[in-house]
């Protein structure tokens, strides 16, 4: 393949543009926000699970509760229509007497009963109340957490795409003078040398896999006509001659 010198030094400004687009994207990429991110967002999922568990847990304590003092009111409301009969005067059979007045008893003992039960479940609900509260603040904090680690992540995004943005129309303008089939061999390069197509040789060495050409090698380099394009035989990169080669 012939291209112009000119076209050829022209494409290592290009390799110089790609590289600096390949780093920007990379650099997109590998934010230390984005390993914060998921770890937070982890925490953050696990915690919400915890906080609806919370609120479960509080909610049947607190339908317990309400049973558990609905059983309490019945037994004090049944006592107390016993005490009435037995203050009323109107039994006055010995046995009927001493019936409702052990009926009286054993309501007040299983009054007694129920009230341990409604205070062992209002503990029950303190703790759980306790408990959403302690989660939902962790909750709340985790989200603040996430959302400042979002923030710095979309702030260095934003940072990153406007840079890309000016480096892309740089690209555009030398990518418009370089002719298509020096740019076809660039771009397929490219894709199998891990983005970089095309290497200057400096100093007797080709700068993209860094191997130094014996004289022989320097020497039939030299005898190619300059608008020859040159290839690395180690790396097969275009290898591009500059005032500078030393050649
Ligand atoms: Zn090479």
């Amino acid at each position: 393949m012939n291209a112009a010198p000119a076209d050829q030094i022209r494409l290592l400004d290009l390799q110089a543009i790609d590289s600096k687009l390949d780093q920007l994207a990379h650099r997109r990429r590998s934010l230390p926000e984005h390993a914060e991110i998921d770890k937070v967002t982890a925490d953050h999922t696990a915690l919400k699970d915890l906080v609806v568990a919370a609120q479960a847990q509080h909610g049947d304590t607190t339908r317990e509760l309400t049973k558990a003092e609905q059983d309490v009111e019945q037994v004090r409301t049944r006592a107390a229509r016993n005490q009435q009969r037995l203050d009323s005067g109107a039994i006055t059979s010995p046995k009927d007497l001493e019936n409702l007045q052990h009926e009286i008893g054993s309501l007040a003992k299983r009054q007694g009963d129920l009230e341990d039960v409604v205070l062992e479940i209002m503990e029950r609900l303190e703790s759980a109340q306790t408990r959403v509260t302690e989660l939902g603040a962790r909750l709340e904090h985790s989200t603040v957490v996430l959302n400042e680690a979002e923030g710095r992540r979309d702030a260095a995004y934003a940072e990153i795409d406007a840079e890309a943005e000016k480096v892309k129309r740089d690209r555009e303008a030398v990518a418009a003078v370089i002719p298509a089939d020096l740019m076809k061999l660039y771009g397929k390069l490219r894709e199998t040398q891990g983005g970089v197509g095309a290497a200057r040789l400096y100093q007797r060495r080709c700068e993209g896999c860094r191997t130094e050409f014996s004289i022989t090698e320097l020497n039939s380099i030299k005898a190619e006509p300059a608008d020859k394009v040159v290839r690395c035989e180690n790396c097969s990169r275009i290898l591009v001659r500059t005032a500078d080669s030393g050649v």
